[in-house]
């Protein structure tokens, strides 16, 4: 499997499915969630109520991931992931390593070849940005999968930098 780094806005990217950094209401939030739904279109959220009426009553748990389409972004599915909020010093790494590995999971039975991932659980959730690299960079190695490119979409340099630091 291929690793590609790009900094950028992963609603730009073209890819067979986008992981987006969801919370487990499913129903839209802000930063990469916010900007998903607003360019992918209403579609996606179609697809995220009916989930939640069928599976997901209580939310989708942390660590899980879901696919619904993608609507009007350049790529057929979302997958959609809850990253955990960081608790401080003593937090579990594994529910954000569970995040990428579901996801990849759900990208292999969908038959995803090439798969985006934003920097899962940096914004709000306040995952320090090296930490999150490196259990991010590991985990996606680490990978049993069939997908091909794994291309971490990153929003700033700072981001890009400790990405790019941990593929080195
Ligand atoms: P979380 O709630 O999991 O922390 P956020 O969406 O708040 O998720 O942030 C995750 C990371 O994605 C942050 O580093 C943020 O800077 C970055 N980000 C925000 N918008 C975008 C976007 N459109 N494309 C790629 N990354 C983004």
């Amino acid at each position: 499997m291929k690793i590609t780094l790009v900094r950028g806005d992963i609603t730009e990217q073209h890819a067979d499915a986008l992981v987006n950094a969801a919370n487990s209401s499913l129903l839209g939030g802000g930063g990469v969630d916010g900007a998903i739904h607003r360019k992918g279109g209403p579609d996606i959220l179609a697809e995220c109520r009916a989930l939640r009426a069928s599976r997901f009553g209580r939310g989708l748990p942390t660590g899980q991931a879901v696919a619904t389409t993608a609507g009007r972004l350049h790529a057929r599915w979302v997958i959609h992931t809850v990253g955990p909020v960081h608790q401080g010093a003593d937090s579990d790494p594994e529910p954000l390593a569970s995040c990428y590995r579901e996801s990849l999971r759900v990208a292999d039975e969908l038959g995803a070849r090439t798969v985006a991932f934003p920097a899962i659980s940096t914004g709000v959730y306040r995952w320090p940005m090296e930490d999150a690299a490196r259990i991010a960079v590991d985990t996606v190695k680490a990978a049993r999968t069939s997908v091909e490119e794994v291309r971490f979409v990153l929003f700033d340099d700072r981001a890009h930098e400790a990405f790019a630091a941990r593929l080195r």
